[in-house]
């Protein structure tokens, strides 16, 4: 059976609670949602990257001997070979980190950690559609059944003050506590993540979130593989 896979490379984590950590990711095409600041955008589409058979992926993840896997995508829990990918790679890494923007429920993942990032309004395409209905980009209850079954982190890609009644009131749907928010700068490079950076701590003072850096759109831009 062979997966295609949009890229694989070795970096570090650049967001959320594992930021700093060296990492493989494996970014797995497909993703219906198109959002206007998307940084991946050359992985919405099913067909994006190269073919591998499961034992090559299996070796060239191998082959960074690292302990941490993020799947990323695209929407990895959309993608068709996702389940088959993350239990061949199971046996290869000691921690398994997904990337979603929880738009699916899918039951039982072995994963250490879920990190959910929850597509504001902000997000909205500008010049073309979505391929998802309005109603499940974000539904608090398929949320709370995600949260309720997996070690979970909540990222929100905000820009100001006018994006906050919408994380708060999502929170609160939720019940999730403040310590598992973190908020993030809405930005495609390093000038739009420099412009936005010191607004974002603001607000996680403001509202008692945690800040998330993105690094590697701080340190390389809008480059691939990093
Ligand atoms: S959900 Fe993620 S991959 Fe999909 S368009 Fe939005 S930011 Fe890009």
């Amino acid at each position: 059976m062979q997966i295609r896979v949009s890229e694989v490379f070795y970096s570090i984590q650049g967001e959320g609670t594992l930021s700093g950590t060296p990492s493989v990711f494996v970014r797995l095409p497909g993703c219906p949602l198109r959002c206007r600041w998307c940084d991946s955008a050359y992985a919405w589409e099913y067909d994006n990257g190269e073919k591998f058979k499961i034992d090559e992926l299996s070796k060239k993840c191998s082959s960074y001997n690292c302990s941490h896997l993020v799947i990323t995508g695209g929407e990895p829990f959309t993608n068709p070979d996702f389940l088959f990918v993350l239990e061949r790679l199971r046996g290869v890494f000691e921690h398994i980190t997904v990337e979603t923007a929880g738009i699916e429920y899918i039951s039982n993942l072995p994963i250490d950690l879920l990190s959910i990032s929850p597509k504001l309004s902000n997000s909205l395409p500008q010049n073309t559609q979505r391929d998802i209905e309005p109603k499940h980009i974000v539904d608090a209850q398929l949320l709370r059944r995600l949260i309720n079954s997996y070690n979970y982190q909540l990222k929100f890609v905000v820009k100001d003050q006018a994006d906050m009644p919408e994380v708060v009131s999502l929170v609160k749907q939720l019940q999730s506590p403040a310590s598992r928010v973190m908020l993030m700068p809405e930005s495609r490079d390093t000038d739009e993540y420099m412009r936005a950076f010191k607004t974002v701590v603001e607000l996680c003072i403001e509202y008692g979130y945690r800040f998330s850096p993105r690094l590697h759109i701080q340190l390389w831009g809008n480059r691939r593989g990093v």
